[in-house]
């Protein structure tokens, strides 16, 4: 017998669903659980709309199962917590990232690597403990287990903050990890999206030296002027991309649709590390040779841990970085995702969730 969405829980909630690998969104009522013991239960107020999201109700990455409702850089504000919760009550602020579940004792949640969990639950189109799929943020209300939700800091924006909880944490794990978090250490950014703006800010706050790639000669000003980055190389210009040759300690690639990696592994130093954070369809190439010379490394890097996300926030807020934003009513979400394709967005888009959804 199939359950359907609306059945599976006893609270109603509603939201914007795929139902299909053209990833056009339209209303859903679904269910969420009852609160339990460890739950906290929020209204949505902002959710921030990431590539991932994009790739997902496309099915780009072949695991997608419909109906999916998206969103995984969520602010709320709290109006039910179980009998247990601990850390929050009635009125607070907080927010959810990219997962709202793991197996807590492993070794890698005992670490606070929860996002590399192989249990691991994922904030929408996941199986849930009790097999229901999860739902995301583009949606009126969520509910998760308290070790899942951040405290929001006071003095960080609700709105422009909210993509902090994917394009921050992604970007402020890896320059942390691999030790590009140091003054006058020299990073480059690849791809300046939603990602790669908020690592050019983190790695600013950290002191680096940034260089942005871009294949948009017309964000250099904006990078330069808007976001304070050092150096601007467009990196399609095969003479500028040669010239960087051996000139950078670590690369965050941010980039989501397929690229040549070889003029990023060109342009590290010896012993250099180039950080893959975007997914994109296809697998990459890499002659052995360019990373032999150099002993240089290719990594990825998965956003980061409950942890570390909230270590980030609290970093955010103390240096004044949010994401630069347009807010957008969530029946505009369509045309927000063919814009994105496009790169036509400086440079996350962010719903108002609570003041444009409606219950049908
Ligand atoms: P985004 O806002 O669309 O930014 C991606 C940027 O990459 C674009 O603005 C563009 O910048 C550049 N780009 C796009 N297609 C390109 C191509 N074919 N060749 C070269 N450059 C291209 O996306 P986002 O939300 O920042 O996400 C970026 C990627 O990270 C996505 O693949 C997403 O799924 C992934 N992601 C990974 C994690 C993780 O934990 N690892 C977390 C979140 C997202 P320019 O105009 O400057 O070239
Ligand atoms: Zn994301
Ligand atoms: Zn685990």
């Amino acid at each position: 017998m199939v359950i359907l969405p609306e059945s599976e829980h006893p609270i109603k909630a509603y939201g914007y669903a795929a139902r299909d690998p053209s990833g056009s969104l339209s209303p859903l009522t679904f269910s969420r659980r009852a609160t339990g013991e460890k739950d906290v239960r929020f209204k949505v107020l902002y959710c921030g709309i990431c590539h991932s999201d994009l790739h997902f109700v496309k099915n780009e990455w072949g695991v997608t199962k419909y109906p999916v409702t998206p969103g995984h850089e969520i602010v709320g504000v709290v109006t039910e917590v179980g009998s247990k919760v601990e850390k929050f009550k009635i009125g607070d602020k907080v927010g959810v990232g990219c997962m709202v579940g793991s197996c807590r004792s492993c070794r890698s949640c005992d670490s606070n690597y929860e996002q590399d969990c192989s249990k691991q639950i994922g904030t929408y189109g996941f199986p849930n403990f009790d097999g229901t799929q999860t739902y995301g943020g583009y949606s009126d209300h969520m509910v998760s287990d308290e070790h899942f939700v951040l405290r929001w800091p006071e003095n960080l924006p609700l709105d422009s903050g909210a993509p902090l909880l994917c394009a921050g944490i992604t970007t402020y794990s890896p320059l942390r990890y691999f030790g590009l978090d140091k003054p006058g250490i020299k990073v480059g950014v690849v791809g300046l999206g939603g990602l790669g703006h908020v690592a050019v800010k983190m790695a600013k706050a950290f002191g680096a030296e940034v260089t942005v790639f871009s294949t948009t000669p017309a964000k250099e000003q904006e990078a330069i002027e808007g976001l304070k980055a050092d150096h601007f190389i467009n990196s399609k210009d095969v003479q500028k991309m040669q010239a960087a040759r051996g000139t950078l300690d670590g690369i965050i690639d941010t980039v989501s649709g397929n690229h040549p990696i070889a003029p990023l592994l060109n342009a590290l130093t010896p012993r250099g590390k180039l950080v893959l954070v975007g997914a994109p369809e296809k697998p990459l190439e890499i002659a052995a040779f360019s990373l032999i010379m150099g002993r240089k490394t290719v990594a990825g890097s998965n956003i980061g841990g409950i942890k570390e996300t909230q270590e980030m926030l609290d970093f955010a807020a103390e240096h004044g970085i949010t994401a630069d934003i347009e807010v957008i009513p969530i029946d505009y979400v369509n045309t927000a995702m063919e814009r994105l394709l496009k790169s036509d967005v400086r440079y996350r888009f962010v719903i108002d969730v609570a003041n444009s959804i409606k219950a049908e």
